[in-house]
């Protein structure tokens, strides 16, 4: 079985440094598992303490039912997949894949038809000969790859296995992988700094800043409900716009008043809302909802009005880069739809596609 389980796990580096706190988590047998958000918030940590290469502090890690806690990384059943692929240079390709079994002894028989089925899965049938110099960044990943696959592991450990490709082969191997896990079936936690693969890859995605997780659920969970004002602007490209501001009563409706602008609020929202009366608080939109086609089909919409500062066209779209006096933000309109640097102009809000966020805290309010 390859479900892990985390409880209570803390990491806490000499010198105090707490690398990790209280993580709680049930990953499911099969999962494709994401661990995402900013250089040093503990992700590479986290994974390294399942594979057993950092002690724990504290807590519990469950590979199946089995504690792991003291049990050597070459016994619990994992194989890891490094950035820096970490192939031996002396070695062919096949060599490198077969290490792992011969040190376990396997037989020779057995070995070979391993390393095969996994060359052909990875399409590397024709590198077997060659040593990793004479491979491209692309091939030695999946050879990487492949010396994990051979091990038939319970869990797959990735750590950023990505991260010394281009940007081409970055999206390519992110496909090859997501295929290689429809097919194997197999648990996977793979860590990475760069939110577009973890909503790509994810089945479920874990975002954690300073250590501590901030939010678990699936790519577009996190996308349409962000917990806190981290998490909405750290998942999405280009990431989620927030004006500070303050909610207002006006004629026993509630507004939101950026200073520069003012849009009404959904009734329904009245409830969650009314604690936060006269006190500041953060609007978060979403640049599609601000002046998209969709936004500006809504009959009624609220409008603001804004100055665009920079275009850039996509070609299926543009972003604007506009400001309102009192904040910058970015909206993605249609393609044709034509601006010109310092015009004002008028964008439909999607405002039940929005979010509040406490000023103090930064959790989700609606
Ligand atoms: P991430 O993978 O998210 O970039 P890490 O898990 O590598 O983050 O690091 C989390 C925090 O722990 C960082 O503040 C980092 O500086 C610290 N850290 C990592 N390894 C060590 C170590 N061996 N000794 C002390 N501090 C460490």
């Amino acid at each position: 079985m390859g479900k892990v389980t985390l409880e209570s796990v803390y990491k806490i580096y000499p010198g105090n440094v707490e690398a990790v706190r209280d993580f709680n988590l049930e990953i499911n047998d099969g999962e494709f598992l994401v661990l995402v958000g900013p250089s040093g918030c503990g992700k590479s940590t986290t994974l390294r303490m399942v594979a057993g290469l950092e002690e724990i502090t504290r807590g519990t890690i469950k590979i199946g039912e089995r504690i792991v806690n003291n049990v050597a990384p070459k016994d619990r059943d994992i194989a890891m997949v490094f950035q820096n692929y970490a192939l031996y240079p002396h070695l062919t390709v096949y060599d490198n894949m077969a290490f792992g079994l011969k040190l376990r002894k396997y037989p020779k028989d057995e070995i070979a038809q391993r390393v095969k089925e996994a060359a052909d899965i990875l399409g590397i049938g024709e590198l077997l000969q060659r040593r990793p110099k004479a491979l491209s960044g692309g091939q030695r990943q999946r050879v990487a790859v492949g010396r994990a696959i051979v091990r038939k592991p319970e869990v797959f450990l990735f750590d950023e296995p990505l991260s010394n490709l281009d940007a081409k082969m970055r999206v390519q191997m992110r496909v090859e992988i997501s295929r290689l896990h429809n097919r194997l079936e197999t648990t996977m936690i793979y860590v990475t700094h760069d939110q577009t693969e973890a909503m790509t890859m994810g089945d479920r995605i874990v975002v954690m800043k300073d250590g501590i997780v901030q939010q678990v659920d699936t790519p577009i969970g996190l996308y349409d409900n962000p917990a806190n004002k981290f998490v909405g602007g750290f998942i999405g490209t280009p990431p989620m716009n927030f004006f500070n501001g303050q909610l207002v009563m006006i004629n026993s409706g509630l507004v939101f008043d950026e200073g520069s602008f003012k849009v009404p609020v959904p009734g329904e929202w009245k409830n969650a809302l009314n604690p936060h009366v006269g006190k500041a608080i953060i609007w978060g939109v979403r640049p599609e909802d601000l002046g998209s086609p969709a936004a500006e089909q809504i009959e009624d919409a609220p409008r603001i009005t804004a100055t665009v500062d920079v275009m850039e066209p996509m070609g299926s779209e543009t972003f604007v880069y506009m400001n309102t006096g009192e904040h910058s933000f970015i909206s993605r309109v249609d393609a044709h739809r034509i601006f010109q640097v310092g015009e004002e102009a008028q964008l439909a809000v999607f405002v039940r596609k929005s979010h509040f966020f406490d000023a103090q805290s930064e959790s989700l309010i609606v």
